[in-house]
């Protein structure tokens, strides 16, 4: 497959379109006016990222059928299942965390990989067929969804609340979900996504009659006439900035606030410590987990549970304000904080990951037992409409208004 060695990129933070080189060694060119990384060349490599996504797809298959964790107490043992934690909160009246745990950790994990997998295999054999596109781009779409790496702290938070109440063993489905954690990581890392669109289809580019349009799935230059139809590579429906981004922002993040106060005020689980089943808030079990003397845990708790959803809220808040007045003071900082809010949002899910761990095993009469709590449904919706307005906010449209303050 010919690539050239240059393409021009739209930065995906100020819109800056730039020519830059391809990957050639470890080297990381930066946009020109927001600073904002644009390639990433150490350690990329298809054919490392092909063998780990296979592999992440084939250990999923007994992270999900065998055992996960078994607890004893009393005499009694108890044993989970990963797809149990789902079934547990239907049941017990959760019905839409156990949706939410279903599909972050159990549906879009494996549809992920295996379009990933199907992807890279098909480019390292050399075939290209038409789905190629459409199933990369839903592929890197599940990237923020398919939660594998967040499950994982979860389960960690879960085994060292369990650990100090009663015995319990990490089973052969949690070590083959461990290894799937970390494989995604290393799938993150070492996926080079310019390069995989390049080799579905050459990055088109000028000459056009005026200024080119990005698509917002692969990046690929399009003459500006392709404004609202599909782009010929991925198949996304082309725009130059995302539709009414701001009023859609500030939406999300006026729901998230409101249920900010629900998640944060009532329990969001029962768990006996010390033998008493005991409800504790967000603020609570933190509390607890220093008591515990874990506070690497307490500290990790507390930036996930807490200080992200606030920092969200805040930054993303500053950043839709900004874009309204048309401000042009720290663009570059407020480009910075946006994209720190994309990169650590979705890490707010240990909370609820961590109770649907330890549901299904905690168990066994009227003082041990554990429990979802009120708060549980909310925090959830929190974290995820505001993953959903960091996702509809457009940074470039800060650029734009500012480069027009007369509107
Ligand atoms: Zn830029
Ligand atoms: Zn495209």
């Amino acid at each position: 497959m010919n690539e050239s060695a240059t393409a021009i990129i739209g930065c995906p933070s100020c819109g800056l379109l730039q020519r830059t080189a391809h990957c050639t060694g470890p080297e990381l060119a930066y946009c020109g006016r927001c600073r904002t990384p644009l390639v990433h060349c150490a350690g990329k490599s298809l054919d490392v990222a092909l063998a780990c996504a296979s592999a992440t797809l084939l250990l999923l298959i007994p992270a999900m059928c065998a055992p996960f964790l078994t607890t004893s107490a009393f005499g009694a043992t108890r044993s989970s299942i990963l797809p149990s934690s789902a079934s547990a909160l239907w049941q017990e009246g959760w019905p839409l965390l156990g949706i939410v745990f279903a599909l972050f950790v159990l549906v879009f994990p494996p549809l992920r990989f295996a379009a990933l997998s199907a992807v890279l295999l098909a480019i390292r054999v050399g075939a290209r067929p038409r789905w190629l596109g459409p199933v990369f781009r839903t592929a890197n779409t599940l990237q923020t969804w398919a939660m594998l790496d967040v499950f994982f702290v979860g389960l960690a938070v879960a085994y060292a609340r369990l650990h100090v109440s009663i015995p319990v063993t990490i089973d052969t489905g949690a070590k083959c979900f461990i290894a799937c954690a970390v494989l995604s990581l290393v799938v993150r890392a070492t996926l080079d996504k310019r390069r995989v669109w390049r080799l579905i289809a050459a990055d088109a580019g000028p000459p056009f009659a005026g200024p080119g349009i990005v698509c917002p799935g692969c990046d690929r230059l399009l003459p500006k006439d392709a404004e609202g139809a599909h782009c010929p590579r991925c198949g996304a429906r082309v725009r130059a900035r995302r539709a009414d981004s701001v009023p859609r922002t500030m939406a999300l993040l006026l729901a998230a606030v409101l249920l900010y106060f629900p998640a944060n005020l009532y329990p969001i689980a029962t768990i006996p410590i010390d033998f008493r089943p005991t409800a504790y808030t967000v603020l609570g079990g933190i509390i607890d987990l220093s008591k515990s003397r874990l506070l690497g845990l307490a500290l990790l708790v507390f930036c996930a549970s807490f200080a992200i959803p606030i920092l969200k809220m805040a930054g993303l808040s500053w950043c839709a304000v900004s874009s309204l007045r048309r401000s042009n003071k720290g663009l570059i900082g407020k480009t910075r904080v946006y994209r720190l809010l994309e990169e650590i949002g979705r890490w707010s899910m240990i909370d609820p990951f961590t109770i649907a761990c330890f549901i299904p095993v905690m168990d066994f009469n009227v003082l041990l037992y554990g429990r979802a709590g009120p708060a549980a449904t909310p925090f959830a919706a929190v974290v995820i409409l505001t993953t959903l307005a960091v996702k509809c906010f457009d940074p470039r449209q800060m650029w734009d208004r500012a480069a027009h303050p007369g509107g």
